[in-house]
C-alpha cells in the first residue's frame, strides 16, 4: 500500500497502535499536542538526539528498513548508556518521500520496536513530513540517572587505565563488506551485523555508573582514536595505548588479512562500534575486568592515561594520515 493512501494521520494511527504506552510514567503518549511524562523523583534527566540522512548515514541499497529503524534508536541508546543512564522515552521525526510503501514504514517501526522492547523504552510521539528527496529520520531519546553518578568525559586522571568493551573495528569492516556487496566468506555475516545492528551497552554502562567504577566514559561512534581524544581533551590529559591489547575479533582478523590491511586500521579509526570506552582508577580496574557481565560482553585494558598530551603507543605501527582523525563530517576527502 502506498503511503499516500493512508495519509499522515493514518500513518500516525498505525504507529500508535503498534506502540501502546506501557508505562504509568507516560501519562499521555501519541495523539495529543505534547507527551506528558511523570519521571521518577530524584533522578537527573538525560536528553540526546541523532539525525540520520539517506545517503549520508545510510544506504538503502544494503540497509533494510528494519535495520534502519533499529540503528536509529541504537545510536541514541548508546549515548544514554555512555553516561551510565537508563533510556526511557523516545520521539521519532520522519521525512519521507511520497510513493514510499507503507510496508517500509512498518518495517522501520518494527526495527525501533525491537530495541524499545528490549530496553523498556516508550514511544512518546514524533513528527511526520513529506520529503522531496531521500529519507530523514531523527530520534530524540530521554533517559534518567541517579543524581551524582553520571559518567562524563572529563574525569580521566593520570594513571587511570583505558578500557573498552567488546571488539573494535568490526563495524567499519562490515560497512566495507556491505559496500562491496560481498556475501561469501566466513565471518562476513558477523561483521555486517555489527555494522547494521549494534547492541548498545546499557547494562554495562549501568553497572559502571551505579558502582562508580569509571572516571570518564564515551561510546565509540567515530573511532577509538577520535573518541579517546574527546576524553583526553575534556580531561586535559594524554594517553598511551597498548596496541597488542586492542580487542580484535577473529572475523575482522580474517577480513583484514584478505584485503591486505592491518586490523588495527579498522580498530583504531573505524567508527560505529558503539562499544564503551572508559577510564578507571587502578583500584577499580580490577573490579571492572573481573565483573561477570563485562567479561561476558568482553572487556580489555588497552592503555593508560598519561600526563603528556596526545596519544602514543609503543612499537612501530604507523597509521595512514587519513585514518588518524576518525570520522569528521565536514572534512573533505
Ligand atoms: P502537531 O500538529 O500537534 O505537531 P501531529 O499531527 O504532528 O501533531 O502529531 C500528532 C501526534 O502523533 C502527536 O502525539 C505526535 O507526537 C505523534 N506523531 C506524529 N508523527 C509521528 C511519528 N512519525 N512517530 C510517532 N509519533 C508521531
Ligand atoms: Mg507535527
Amino acid at each position: 500500500m502506498d503511503l499516500c493512501q493512508i495519509g499522515e494521520f493514518g500513518l500516525i494511527d498505525r504507529i500508535r497502535k503498534r506502540f501502546p504506552p506501557s508505562k504509568r510514567s507516560l501519562l499521555v503518549g501519541i495523539g495529543d499536542d505534547s507527551a506528558v511524562l511523570r519521571p521518577k523523583k530524584d533522578m537527573d534527566i538525560l536528553l540526546t538526539t541523532d539525525l540520520l540522512v539517506e545517503d549520508i548515514h545510510f544506504d538503502l541499497k544494503y540497509t533494510t528498513f528494519r535495520e534502519l529503524g533499529y540503528k536509529a534508536l541504537a545510536v541514541n541508546i548508546s549515548d544514554i548508556a555512555a553516561m551510565g543512564g537508563i533510556p526511557r522515552y523516545l520521539v521519532v521525526s520522519l521525512a519521507i518521500p511520497g510513493g514510499l510503501d507503507i510496508k517500509d514504514i512498518d518495517e522501520l517501526y518494527k526495527g525501533i520496536g525491537i530495541l524499545a522492547k528490549r530496553f523498556g523504552i516508550n514511544l512518546a510521539g514524533g513528527d511526520t513530513s513529506a520529503s522531496k528527496k531521500g529519507i530523514f529520520i531523527s530520534i530524540t531519546l530521554l533517559g534518567d540517572v541517579e543524581p551524582g553518578i553520571v559518567i562524563a568525559r572529563s574525569g580521566a586522571s593520570v594513571g587511570d587505565s583505558i578500557i573498552v568493551t567488546g571488539n573494535l573495528g568490526d563495524s567499519s569492516a562490515g560497512l566495507e563488506v556491505l559496500k562491496k556487496r560481498e556475501n561469501a566468506g566466513r565471518g562476513y555475516k558477523y561483521l555486517k551485523k555489527r555494522h547494521l545492528m549494534p547492541i548498545p551497552r546499557v547494562d554495562e554502562g549501568r553497572l559502571l555508573a551505579t558502582n562508580k567504577l569509571a572516571t570518564s566514559m564515551i561510546d565509540i561512534s567515530d573511532g577509538l582514536l577520535s573518541d579517546l581524544s574527546h576524553i583526553l581533551d575534556e580531561s586535559g590529559v594524554g594517553a598511551e595505548l597498548f596496541l597488542d591489547k586492542i580487542p580484535i575479533s577473529a572475523p575482522l582478523r580474517r577480513y583484514a588479512a584478505r584485503v591486505g590491511a592491518s586490523p588495527l586500521r579498522f580498530a583504531l579509526s573505524g567508527g560505529e562500534d558503539y562499544e564503551l570506552l572508559l577510564t578507571a582508577s587502578k583500584a577499580s580496574t580490577q573490579k571492572v575486568v573481573c565483573s561477570p557481565l563485562l567479561t561476558k560482553t568482553g572487556v580489555s585494558v588497552i592503555g593508560r592515561i598519561t600526563k603528556h598530551k596526545g596519544i602514543k603507543w609503543a612499537g612501530d605501527y604507523k597509521i595512514e594520515e587519513d585514518f588518524l582523525k576518525g570520522y569528521d563530517h565536514f572534512k573533505k576527502g
